[in-house]
């Protein structure tokens, strides 16, 4: 650990005050500090920009974004860069990149099919990216912290369930948690691998902060998207093999996943309501309520997950004010997210 007050005081290049470390201005001449690596951020970017290369282009900025005072002009140009870059690597390389979002509302059936189609996009592109390139997967794995973490949630669920339901949960869990970590790196942020704690899941801490509300609800969604890729492959495992235990894992990690939906505190659900417009917000809720009523009480776990989700949709759509800007992808995708995990939930196997 690095603690900026033990560092030199260094003098600053243009007046020569002694400036303490973690200053980003010279209290001397009130100059930027680093205007040096700031420029050569700012080159890298540009690189970047140039050759499409949006996620490098992000990590520049980002780093940029860190030696300027937040109540800078520049702190602000940058922001609307990177939120702007942001809507650029969303768009997949179906698009022009030059075309400007639509904002929020539900007006247009031809764009509601382009939003669809380009969530149709992104599954595959998951898919894919779960079943190909395993290599990031395991890339949380080379963190002790993870690995001890991951082995102590694995010991109690086993002594709970047995050991293949609980390294099937862990596994299904740790996919959660990447979905979170690709998303972070998408938009070019720094993210901690994850750490587990049993009975509760994991978490994912953020190590940069995120500027932008659709990112961060991007973000949230990451990890119940690949949960939910996670809980199709365990339902294929179950239909290949006819082993009872891959859909035991698959609804378990089905109810987990639907509850980190709900909308309320840090759940990945609170996330996404921050760019859901108030109808998005009362839709969400419709939907939820429907499937709730559609549940059979005898999947106790699950119904009871649906009501807490109606319960917070209907709060947020009634009381909490809606942002400026809404995000249709991320409302799509939270509600096809809720429909299909309520799917699994409901495939007819026992829990153990
Ligand atoms: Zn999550």
């Amino acid at each position: 650990m690095l603690d900026a007050q033990t560092l030199p005081a260094l003098p600053c290049p243009d007046c020569g005050t002694e400036v303490a470390p973690h200053f980003l201005i010279c209290p001397g001449c009130h100059r930027l500090v680093h205007a040096e690596e700031l420029k050569k951020f700012a080159a890298e970017a540009a690189a970047a920009e140039a050759s499409s290369d949006w996620t490098a282009a992000l990590v520049a900025w980002r780093s940029a974004l860190e030696l300027l005072p937040t109540t800078s002009r520049q702190h602000q140009v940058i922001s609307g860069k990177i939120t702007e870059i942001g809507w650029r690597i969303d768009a997949g390389p179906a698009r022009a990149p030059e075309t400007t979002p639509a904002s929020g509302g539900w007006a247009g059936g031809a764009a509601g099919l382009g939003t669809l189609g380009l969530m149709l996009w992104k599954f595959k592109f998951l898919a894919g990216m779960i079943l190909l390139k395993g290599k990031f997967l395991l890339l949380g794995l080379t963190k002790l912290s993870t690995l001890l973490s991951m082995f102590v949630t694995l010991g109690a669920y086993w002594s709970l369930w047995g050991w293949p339901f609980a390294l099937g949960l862990v596994l299904t869990t740790y996919v959660h948690e990447m979905g979170h970590v690709m998303a972070f790196r998408r938009y070019g942020l720094k993210a901690d691998a994850p750490m587990f704690i049993p009975g509760f899941g994991a978490f994912i801490r953020g190590r940069q902060a995120i500027t932008d509300a659709r990112q961060e609800a991007q973000i949230g969604l990451g990890g119940p998207l690949w949960g939910a890729g996670a809980v199709a492959i365990c339902l294929g495992l179950s239909l290949a093999t006819g082993q009872l235990i891959f859909a035991g894992i698959a609804r378990f990690a089905a109810v987990i996943n639907l509850f980190n939906l709900i909308p309320i505190w840090q759940l990945d659900g609170a996330h996404a309501f921050k760019v859901l417009s108030r109808s998005q917000r009362w839709l969400a809720t419709a939907a939820a309520s429907t499937l709730w009523a559609l549940t059979d009480q005898s999947n106790q776990i699950g119904y009871t997950v649906l009501l807490f989700v109606t319960i917070c949709s209907a709060y947020q759509a009634a009381f909490v004010t809606p942002p400026a800007k809404s995000d249709r992808l991320s409302a799509v995708e939270y509600i096809g997210l809720m429909v299909l995990l309520t799917l699994a939930t409901w495939f007819p196997i026992p829990l153990p």
